[in-house]
């Protein structure tokens, strides 16, 4: 990474929100990261400003049943976009360790130069196999126009999981519609993404991938896995951090 540490002094009351841009620029100078990517990083921050930055309750009870879905499901894949190798592939590589999940490479702007970059980047990190890069994404997601209609038949296509963070609408109701429990992580409680997801983290990626991977390690080998995910509910925990934002609770 080639970020200019002395350019943010440490006390600066924006420090770790602009520590982060600085990642995401680093990421767009290194190809893995579009333009557009830096905008949508943008909305998020709003929402995080709005949330205090940190890992709500709430969001914290959505991690816990997120992880719990992950141990509990048979095929579960991550996947990968620009935003998310810029800010948290270490955890990405962590997390398919623990919650022993794949992880493919699906970005909305599908070039192959970006695509070996991710890739590059998530091996960097100890990732052994990064599913559907080039030819390998040759299955399609019905009705999907976008490129991020191409999967791996051998990942998102037969996963009955997919983690999805910082997941556009469409995509996720698609996923959805193939009969995929979705998990999201999502500033914007409000985003389609969010309302059509089976659990939502409305939480930095940032901060939820590493407390997923705690929550993973935490919960793996126990018992009570299933009823965890059953008494979950997300359209509660979404209208739970909605009344943080609106600073009614
Ligand atoms: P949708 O398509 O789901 O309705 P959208 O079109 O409003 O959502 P997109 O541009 O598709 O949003 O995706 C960007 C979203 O990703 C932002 O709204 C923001 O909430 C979320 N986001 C951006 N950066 C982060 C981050 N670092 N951590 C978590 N969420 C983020
Ligand atoms: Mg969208």
């Amino acid at each position: 990474m080639h970020i200019n540490h002395f350019a943010i002094p440490s006390d600066h009351p924006r420090a770790r929100s602009l520590y982060i841009r600085e990642m995401l620029v680093d990421g767009f100078r290194r190809g893995l990261v579009v333009p557009e990517g830096l905008i949508a990083h943008g909305r998020g921050e709003a929402y995080d400003y709005l949330l205090g930055e940190r890992t709500t309750e709430t969001a914290q009870r959505a991690i816990k049943a997120a992880a719990a879905m992950l141990l509990l499901s048979s095929r579960p894949v991550i996947s990968v976009n620009g935003n998310t190798a810029a800010l948290c592939t270490n955890t990405v590589v962590e997390l398919a360790k623990v919650a022993g999940a794949s992880i493919e490479v699906n970005i909305f702007y599908r070039t192959e130069k970006r695509e070996m970059a991710i890739k590059a980047e998530l091996e960097l990190h100890g990732a052994k196999r990064v599913l559907g890069v080039g030819s390998k994404a040759s299955a399609r997601i019905p009705e999907l126009q976008s490129e991020r209609r191409r999967v791996d038949p051998d990942g998102i296509y037969a996963a009955d999981t997919v983690l999805v963070p910082l997941e556009d609408g469409d995509r996720t109701e698609a996923l959805i519609r193939m009969n995929k429990t979705v998990i999201t992580i999502d500033l914007n409680p409000l985003s389609r993404t969010s309302r059509a997801a089976n659990i939502t983290i409305v939480d930095n990626v940032v901060r939820a991938m590493p407390a997923l991977v705690e929550a993973a390690r935490k919960l793996r080998g126990t018992m009570s896995l299933k009823k965890i995910t059953d008494n979950y509910d997300n359209s509660k925990n979404l209208q739970e951090s909605l009344k943080i934002i609106k600073g009614e609770a």
